[in-house]
Order: C-alpha cells, then structure tokens, then sequence
C-alpha cells in the first residue's frame, strides 16, 4: 500500500484550508487591492524590450543587488538600513515567523488583518494572538497595549494602512506600541503610497522596528516583489532562511525598469488616490450602505444588504471581496479601486440592486 496524505501530512495542516483565489476572467476586478491601472503603452514597449535582453538560461542575482541599489536611493536610505527582498512580501512574512518559531514563541497582531500572518504563524505551528479591533475596525491601542503585556509577543505585527479596513495607526499610537513591544515589531505598509504619512523614519527610534512593503498595490502584483527595510543585523539573520535565488530575473529587471519610471507610477497612484476619494463619496450617498474611511486603494462598505448585493455584483461579472472571515467584518464589502470607466459600471451596479429592492 503506498503511503496516504492522512498517514504522513501532519494533522494541523490537513485541517487548514488553501488561500482561494477566483477565477476572474473577463470580470471586472475590484477585489484585491492591485493598481487598476496596466503601465502606459510604450513603457510596457520599452519594457518588453529589456526583459527579451534578460539572460534566462542563467540563474538570477541572488542578491537582488541591481534593484537594491535603486531602490535604496530611491527611498534614500541610510547606509545603516539594508533591503531583504521576498517572492511578495508574503515570503517576508513566512520568513519573519519562521526565524523566530520555536515552543512558546507567540506572534500578534490586531485582527481583522491580514490573514497570511495567522496563516503564517499556523504554519510554523506558532501560537497567534489576534487581538481584536474596535467595532469600527481601528486598533484598540489600549487593548493591544495590555495584550503586549500580557502575551510578551516575539513578533507583532503592526498594520498601516490595514487590510482590509484601511484605517491607519496615527505615529503618536505606533511609538506607544513599538515601544512597548518586548520583541520584533514589523511595520506593514503594504498600502503607504496611497495614504498621508509614511513612516519610515521611525525606524531610526525603534531598534525592534522593521517595515515591510510591495510592489504589489502600486502596479506591479504581478511581478511579486516585496521586501523588508530595516537594521543590518536583523536582516542579515533573515537572509540565512531565504531560499536560492528566490527573486527570478525577469521580476529583478522589471523592478528597476519601474524604479527608473517612477514618475509614471506615481501618477497612477495619485489618479487612483483621486478616484478612490470620489468612489467612496459616490457610495456614501446610498442610504443603505455605510463606508468606512480608508486610507488604502480599497475601503470597506457595510450593509445589512453585503451578502446579496455581493452576489448582484459577482453575476454582473463585478468582483469585489465579501470579508465574512471574522465577526467585525459582517455585512460588509471590501471594494478595491477600479479605473473611473470600473467604478462606473460599480456604481451603476449597486444603483439597479437598490432599485430592484424598492
Ligand atoms: N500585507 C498586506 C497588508 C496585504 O494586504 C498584502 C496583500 N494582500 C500583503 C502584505 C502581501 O502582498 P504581496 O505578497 O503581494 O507583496
């Protein structure tokens, strides 16, 4: 008899269920928080052209050095701080949790959040605090603040802007928590480019402090690239769990091919910045649905009507992202920015769900 899953997989794993992705063919995509926006004509000519010069037959740089170097001067980084980069920050995320797993370690954050951090911490079979958020979805500083205490966290997870809710930790509340955490405290900031403040200079207060962000929302979900900013001596520990070459060539060329225009991207950003703003108001103007202030290229709609108007949109070929995982999130959509032609079809949309329910 050969050997089953049930007989060697271990028992936690077979219980979890896989990250579901939809097929989204021919839909309009507002459900996972990318920029709506494909890279203007003759850049993506241009690109094309640089990534038929990338030498595939080779293994990439494994010390991703050519995106390292732009990308330090373009965050014009201290030679203090070094740059780890991840298969998406995702990967930073199975690394952070795996450099520090071990009995009685506990990893933390403020929930609902994003879930490849539990997911994470499952993995590595690490217990995960999740300390749960105010009703309107913000951190309950002072909870968090006695769950510090209470659990001494190994590693905390601070979200800001968050996901799914887009609210943001003002710097008054992420020194209070930085500095009360007894462990590593990361800085996700995943959605930075589209809210007010970012907040890299903290890390020049905080030795426990690293921040982590993507290439993900600002245009590039595609290529997978995220990565962890912060003190030489952590990352050089992390650097020890990093798979081989874990960031392919074709990813590396495109990164600093973007590094070099980013004056494109940095339209878009403002563009979706703009429309995310007029989708939100448009919305609110519906009495039956309540939109929730966000900082991200998505926000949060609640409505006694989510789960229907959910499945409106899905057979009108509009995705958006029903977030029932956790009880705060009841009844309520996430809605990720689209081009203003998408949120048009959106709004048009939810126009004809509430004229059929009169
Ligand atoms: N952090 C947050 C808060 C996110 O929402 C996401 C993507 N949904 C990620 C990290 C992961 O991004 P990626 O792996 O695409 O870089």
């Amino acid at each position: 008899m050969p050997i089953s899953p049930e007989a060697l997989i271990r028992d936690d794993v077979r219980a979890m269920r896989a990250y579901q992705v939809h097929d989204s063919s021919g839909c309009i995509k507002l459900d996972a928080n990318e920029n709506p926006h494909a890279l203007p004509q003759p850049l993506r000519t241009a690109l094309a052209a640089r990534l038929a010069e990338v030498a595939l037959h080779h293994y990439p740089d494994g010390s991703v050095g050519a995106v390292k170097q732009r990308l330090r001067a373009h965050l014009q980084l201290a030679d203090e701080y070094d740059i780890l980069f991840g298969n998406g920050s995702d990967e930073c995320i199975q690394l952070l949790v795996q450099a520090i797993a071990a009995d009685g370690v506990k990893v933390m954050a403020a929930e609902p959040t994003f879930v490849v951090y539990r997911m994470a911490a499952q993995a590595c079979r690490v217990t995960f605090v999740g300390v749960e958020r105010r009703a309107d979805l913000t951190v309950d500083v002072e909870r968090m603040l006695d769950a510090i205490a209470t659990h001494q966290p190994q590693l905390l997870f601070l979200t800001s802007p968050n996901n799914p809710s887009g609210d943001v930790l003002d710097e008054a509340d992420l020194r209070r928590l930085i500095a009360a955490a007894p462990g590593l405290v990361v800085l996700d900031e995943a959605y930075i480019a589209f809210a007010k403040a970012p907040m890299l200079h903290l890390l020049d207060d905080y030795p426990n402090l690293l921040l982590m962000r993507t290439f993900s929302k600002i245009g590039a979900a595609g290529l997978r690239l995220g990565y962890v900013i912060g003190r030489r001596a952590w990352l050089t520990e992390l650097d020890k769990l990093r798979m081989p070459y874990n960031i392919n060539s074709l990813t590396q060329t495109a990164a600093c091919f973007l590094l070099e225009h980013h004056d494109a991207i940095e339209q878009q950003v403002q563009q979706i910045r703009r429309d995310r703003d007029q989708l939100m108001a448009d919305l609110a103007t519906f009495p039956s649905l309540k939109v929730l202030p966000s900082q991200a290229n998505m926000f949060l709609v609640r409505s006694e009507h989510a789960e229907a108007l959910y499945h409106y949109l899905h057979e009108r070929r509009i995705l958006v992202r029903l977030t029932n995982w956790h009880p705060l999130l009841k009844h309520c959509i996430r809605i990720s920015t689209g081009i203003p032609e998408e949120n048009a079809s959106l709004l048009a949309a939810v126009r004809d769900f509430f004229a059929t329910r009169q």
